[in-house]
């Protein structure tokens, strides 16, 4: 077999904005290694995936296992000796609740998923981001990070550290080939915001489809930016 050109890791690929990116990133060239934990989901990514010509690596896992991402860095590691891109998008709602109600098994897995794996992750992938051409890191904010809610709390304040932990890892990066960067979607439809926002009819937001092709921009070689925040609705405005 011919060897892959770019290789990505997405997480949350087994739905919504996880799944378009996946789909999106194979149809450019990538190499996708999918990150959740419901297989039945990775498979059908694998199926659209291939359907777009691709070739994905299914890797199901719990993003709370943390020993685990320590050993997807070595897995990966010992295959390509690289990573190209990193779409770090797995993410919890939590329950929308006031602070004083929220659920402690919630907070905890809010801090696990949303902070704690993405740190975890860097921690595991590094080596193999500096060891690409151009190594590319994009995580997924929402703009409570910045504009906190009223019962969005726990939510908010997993992005804002979210956001701060990218940030600080641009910095970082900021001598290497390594870029580092942050998405904020805006609303989408998927099953995470239907379950924020059950009333919404989801026909008037755009699918994960419609971004996809941000994301797939903002992980490439060309996109040179570094430590930025870009909204999906601002980039969507036509110029002029
Ligand atoms: P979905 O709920 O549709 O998908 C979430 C993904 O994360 C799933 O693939 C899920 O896989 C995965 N995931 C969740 N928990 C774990 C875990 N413990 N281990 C492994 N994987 C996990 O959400 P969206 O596609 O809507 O959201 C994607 C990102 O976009 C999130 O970070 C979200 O916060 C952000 N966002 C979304 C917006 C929206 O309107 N949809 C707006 C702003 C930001 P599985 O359950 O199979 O493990």
């Amino acid at each position: 077999m011919a060897e892959p050109g770019r290789i990505a890791l997405v997480t949350g690929a087994s739905r919504g904005i996880g799944r378009a990116a996946a789909v999106a990133l194979a149809a450019a060239g990538h190499h996708v290694v999918l990150v959740a934990r419901t297989v039945g989901g990775l498979e059908e990514t694998d199926d659209l995936v291939r359907a777009a010509g691709g070739s994905a690596t299914l890797v199901p896992l719990d993003l709370k296992d943390f020993t685990a991402l320590d050993r997807l860095g070595a897995s990966l590691f010992e295959r390509w000796g690289r990573l190209d891109a990193f779409f770090a998008n797995a993410g919890v709602l939590g329950a929308l609740s006031p602070l004083a109600h929220l659920d402690p098994k919630l907070l905890d897995e809010l801090v696990a998923v949303n902070i704690t794996a993405n740190a975890r992750l860097i921690r595991s992938l590094d080596p193999l981001l500096r060891a690409s051409e151009a190594g590319r890191v994009l995580f997924v904010s929402s703009s409570v990070a910045r504009k906190p809610r009223a019962f969005w709390g726990g939510y908010a304040m997993s992005k804002a550290a979210l956001e701060s932990l990218a940030l600080t890892y641009a910095a970082e990066c900021a001598a290497t080939g390594v870029r580092v960067n942050i998405l904020n979607p805006g609303a989408t439809h998927t099953a995470m915001r239907a379950r924020a926002m059950p009333g919404e009819d989801p026909v008037t937001l755009p699918t994960p489809e419609d971004i996809a092709p941000l994301i797939v921009e903002m992980l490439s070689p060309e996109w040179e930016k570094n430590g930025e925040l870009v909204n999906y609705r601002e980039w969507k405005l036509p110029a002029g």
